[in-house]
């Protein structure tokens, strides 16, 4: 039998969405990884760092060397997944890297382990099992990003992960991809500008071939944003009503499906909680910056009204908003504050602007010599949206820190969430969901306390002020 480490990386200490343990998921690219292999003769294990190491203090590998080790990495999973893979490279495993930052910049994840994968595995995962048995592992391959069709064939390995870990969600994909452009954001980079849609009877059986009742839906909009994209949506609510397939669920969209009372109302009765949804913020100039076009149109006046819908529906707006975005100011902290209140957000989380690689927003960055963290690849662990990595152009990082403990002691601090849960009842009527965003906002709140002590360290370090373009510290060279 032929033995294969999979392995989901993760700084030691770091908290971010996957301290939220309501939602605590499976990393759910590694049971494709176990259900892609082919054969009878692999062993599978697999090491998830979110709850325990792949590699100890001393720089040793915890577990046994197998075959091969496969580990997926986004970007500031990139320098622990290196250290990881060359601890086991030197006791003579095979180790394959795949996911996002693979992508990114598979010439500098090359220097650091046997193989990349590139792109989207489903399709070409088995030709690398082949060739590794045969011999001939190639340096590089890549999976592109095919038709969601391909899915049909192949279930992600669910019990695998569960034995091991237990998690009590899982996630399931719906979509791929976004024809918009945002400049953070690096989905339609690395899933596409083409919105894909999985064939809505695909998703519905792979729904009833799993015990999970808690689902996510990955990835970033089980709407879409055309007439025909809705039609598919509701096709896919109605088939978990119809089927009894009556989920857990929550999703990612984005504030257009508010319009949509049809859409909201087949939510509910299949078992939604409710959504994130990206809000990103309340200023129009922001967002006319970063290119969120879908907030622009429906208006940030409107937002209240779109939020109100969709509580009318029983379900819980989770907003996603940015801060320290240019054209953000001192004064953005108290509007988002007034926002929440005002519009009775149910869950704020935020992610710090984040120049992810590849994005419109790192190649502006870069090119206004803004950024401070350039020493790669250790650096990457950073651009995760819990730390800041540039300078800002319209306030000081003092303006910001503070701006963000206003934030905290206004949302979260004291009796902020148990008022909000009381709010949250009132508009939705619903305790379950309610009760379920009550618990993220707990588990947030240990988010934001790790962010601002992200954000006082960064104070007290000065490498806030480092000019590490005179410097010439290290330089990234991702191409565009
Ligand atoms: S933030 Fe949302 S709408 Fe904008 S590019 Fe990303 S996925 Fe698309």
């Amino acid at each position: 039998m032929k033995k294969m480490m999979l392995i989901n990386p993760h700084p030691p200490g770091r908290h971010g969405e996957e301290s939220i343990s309501v939602i605590v998921q499976m990393p759910l690219n590694l049971g494709y990884i176990a259900a892609l292999t082919p054969g009878d003769d692999w062993e599978f294990d697999v090491i998830d760092e979110n709850i325990e190491p792949a590699m100890d203090d001393g720089g040793n590998i915890t577990f046994d060397p197998p075959d091969v080790v496969a580990i997926t990495a986004l970007t500031y999973q990139a320098p622990r997944a290196y250290k990881i893979a060359q601890a086991a490279k030197k006791l003579g495993s095979t180790t394959i890297m795949g996911g996002i930052h693979a992508s990114v910049s598979p010439e500098e994840a090359l220097q650091y382990v046997d193989t990349v994968v590139t792109g989207e595995v489903e399709t070409v995962w088995p030709q690398v099992i082949k060739d590794f048995e045969n011999g001939k592992l190639q340096r590089r391959y890549d999976a592109g990003l095919p038709n969601l069709s391909v899915l049909k064939k192949v279930y992600p390995d669910r019990e695998l992960l569960k034995r091991r870990y237990g998690y009590k969600f899982s996630s399931i994909i719906t979509t791929k991809g976004c024809p918009n452009r945002c400049d953070f954001c690096s989905v339609p980079t690395f899933q596409g500008q083409k919105f894909r849609e999985r064939p809505y009877e695909d998703v519905l059986d792979e729904m009833a071939a799993t015990d999970y009742k808690g689902l996510m839906f990955a990835e970033d909009n089980f709407y879409g944003h055309s007439d025909a994209s809705a039609r598919r949506a509701k096709n896919l609510f109605r088939g978990m009503i119809e089927r009894d397939l009556k989920k857990d669920w929550l999703g990612f969209t984005a504030l257009n499906i508010s319009q949509d009372a049809e859409a909201l109302d087949l939510m509910a009765k299949s078992g939604n909680f409710g959504f994130l949804v990206g809000i990103e913020s309340t200023n129009e100039e922001v967002l006319k910056k970063m290119g969120k076009r879908v907030n622009l149109r429906l208006g940030t006046t409107n937002y209240k009204d779109c939020i109100r819908k969709i509580h009318d529906a029983g379900l819980i707006v989770w907003a996603s908003v940015v801060f320290g975005a240019d054209g953000d100011g001192k004064d953005s902290f108290k509007k988002m504050v007034d926002f929440v209140h005002d519009c009775k957000v149910d869950i704020l989380t935020y992610g710090l602007d984040c120049p992810f690689p590849k994005t419109p927003l790192f190649y502006r960055l870069d090119s206004e010599k803004r950024l401070f963290r350039r020493n790669m690849p250790e650096d990457w662990e950073y651009y995760e949206t819990a730390h800041v990595v540039h300078r800002f152009v319209d306030m000081t990082l003092d303006d910001f820190v503070n701006g963000m403990q206003y934030v905290y002691d206004n949302v979260y601090a004291g009796d902020n969430i148990r008022m909000r849960f009381r709010s949250t009842i009132k508009e939705t009527g619903n305790p379950r969901n309610s009760m379920f965003a009550l618990r993220v906002s707990q588990d947030w709140d240990q988010v934001f306390t790790q962010v601002l002590d992200n954000l006082h360290k960064l104070q007290e370090s000065g490498d806030y002020y480092k000019d590490t373009y005179a410097t010439q510290e290290k330089t990234i060279s991702i191409p565009a």
